[in-house]
């Protein structure tokens, strides 16, 4: 069983807040009244919050852009028109951030600040209605469906013969396709694939670009598909087991987005139910959930990216980021979970929060919709890194955790590896033991513990950060070239980035983690 402390926890800042009266969350603080759960009750209650009376209308250009003020806000997300008058004192982010929508498309702000965010439930008692349809002079008379856009390129393509490319063949008993990425991937983590029903989706995460191939398959297989990588040469190879053994004429019917190559922001979510399998208790508050992936999907969360977990709150998808991590730091020497079939999840869990109490009390066997991955974490950075320094705050630790594994199996050029880890009390260390073990076994990691809230009888670093603490501990040895990788509540993330460019690091020797 969690012991949740149930006063002053979270922390008074803390994200995690669900905005208690008085608390910051994120940049704003919120009225009392006003938090995520106070806002799904509204939506629930009736009121009229579009101020049509529940009609539906048809929005001109014209017409959006009057609706500009913080008592009538109109915006248009993926051509869907919203009032969000009413969200105003609800919204995380301020009215200042919300306002910026205000009267215009605001697809492409929304997507680069939250698109993992499920609009469409939470704001369906705001819909207005569609944009019309600006009838294109090339188009005269013909209407195109005004929500369908197509997705966003937000940045060149590549050359074309820079992009993937497929290719299949078959067996009287398989199907194999197999995918060319024309150039060096990791050795495992850059194919998601979900196999639904008769719908066969491949994702290849290939640095910040995406490639995707999507087919209803021509005739029906077995549920478990075969992934074999082969990194050096680029080369992926999907192994499907035929159902009845008898000859494809072709491979299936391409679904939407199918053979594109856009970059992994542009991508919409994917979501597939799994099933919780453990909960693993880590601290007196944080939990390690392992989730099983449905019998056709292979996923391995690259290093530090997250997965975003939605669950139903009274009718409203809620939906939030974690970063996924391993088993434990130091992996065991043999490991009975089957590689990408798993997904582990450290979970702290906030009592006045929406979504973590709802995890908490799930039972063993209760599934839960996991989309992503995402993140922008590239393995490029770590290329001839010999100084690692890693800053986290809180679970901001998760991403760091993989990170450490991942450089001490696989980046020798790495010479040293430092975490300065921030905690308020002792007993919120996350792998305590896990961490002073590495230490003692691994001459080239180090970690510094610094608790905000300490008992008396600490006799570690006290505090919060500051640039005394980062001065010692970021050496810059000649001939190094560093990497400072920064991780935590958004407040201590500013400040870290702040103290660490007045260190004179530049940006390419500095990650953020952000979800
Ligand atoms: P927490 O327990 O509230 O705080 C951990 C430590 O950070 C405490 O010592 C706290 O000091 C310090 N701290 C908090 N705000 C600070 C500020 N403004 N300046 C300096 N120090 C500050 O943390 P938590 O509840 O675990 O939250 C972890 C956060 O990390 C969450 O917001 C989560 O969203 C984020 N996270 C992000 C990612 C990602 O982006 N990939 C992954 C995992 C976690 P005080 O006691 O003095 O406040």
């Amino acid at each position: 069983m969690l012991n949740v402390p149930s006063q002053a926890f979270p922390a008074a800042g803390s994200q995690q807040r669900v905005a208690p009266a008085g608390q910051s969350r994120n940049k704003v603080v919120l009225k009392p009244g006003h938090s995520l759960l106070d806002w799904i009750r509204l939506t629930k209650s009736g009121q009229d919050l579009t101020g049509l009376r529940g009609r539906l209308i048809e929005v001109t250009e014209d017409e959006l852009k009057k609706h500009n003020t913080k008592k009538d806000c109109w915006t248009c997300i993926r051509g869907m028109v919203y009032n969000l008058s009413a969200y105003m004192d609800f919204h995380p982010g301020g009215e200042e951030e919300l306002m910026r929508a205000a009267g215009i498309d605001s697809t492409d702000l929304f997507d680069e600040v939250h698109r993992w965010v499920n609009y469409e439930s939470m704001l369906k008692e705001c819909l207005v209605g569609r944009m019309a349809v600006k009838p294109s002079p090339a188009l005269q008379g013909l209407s195109a469906p005004p929500s369908l856009r197509p997705e966003p390129l937000s940045a060149p393509l590549p050359a074309k013969d820079h992009r993937p490319r497929y290719d299949w063949f078959q067996t009287d008993g398989t199907v194999n396709i197999v995918v060319y990425t024309k150039r060096k991937i990791p050795s495992a983590g850059c194919a998601v694939v979900d196999l639904q029903d008769d719908n066969l989706r491949v994702e290849m995460l290939l640095g910040r670009m995406s490639y995707l191939l999507y087919w209803r398959l021509s005739s029906r297989v077995q549920d478990h598909v075969d992934v074999q990588t082969a990194h050096s040469v680029g080369k992926v190879q999907l192994c499907l087991r035929k159902s009845v053994k008898e000859k494809w004429t072709q491979l299936g019917q391409s679904l939407e987005h199918h053979d594109t190559f856009i970059q992994c922001k542009d991508r919409g979510l994917f979501y597939r139910e799994c099933v919780l399998l453990s909960k693993t208790d880590v601290t007196h508050n944080t939990q390690l959930l392992r989730l099983q992936l449905p019998p056709g999907s292979r996923m391995q969360v690259p290093v530090g990216r997250h997965v975003y977990l939605k669950t139903s709150v009274q009718g409203t998808d809620v939906v939030k980021p974690y970063t996924a991590v391993d088993q434990m730091l130091i992996p065991p020497s043999q490991s009975s979970a089957e590689v990408g079939s798993d997904i582990h999840l450290m979970i702290k869990v906030y009592p006045d929060g929406v979504l973590t109490p709802h995890i908490a009390n799930l039972p063993i066997g209760a599934s839960l919709s996991v989309g992503g991955p995402e993140g922008s974490l590239t393995l490029r950075v770590l290329r001839d890194v010999t100084h690692l320094y890693m800053l986290a705050a809180g679970t901001g630790f998760t991403p760091m955790a993989r990170l450490i594994r991942l450089a001490l199996q696989e980046f020798t050029v790495i010479r040293k590896m430092k975490l300065m880890f921030f905690n308020r009390q002792e007993r919120d260390i996350l792998w305590q033991s896990q961490l002073d073990e590495l230490c003692t076994k691994e001459e080239r990691f180090e970690v510094q513990h610094v608790l905000s809230e300490p008992a008396d009888s600490w006799t570690g670093r006290r505090g919060r950060i500051d640039a005394c603490m980062l001065q010692n501990f970021l050496e810059r040895p000649e001939n190094s070239k560093c990497l400072v990788c920064v991780c935590g509540p958004a407040g201590f993330t500013e400040s870290a980035v702040q103290l660490v460019r007045q260190l004179d690091f530049s940006e390419e020797e500095l990650h953020v983690f952000q979800a």
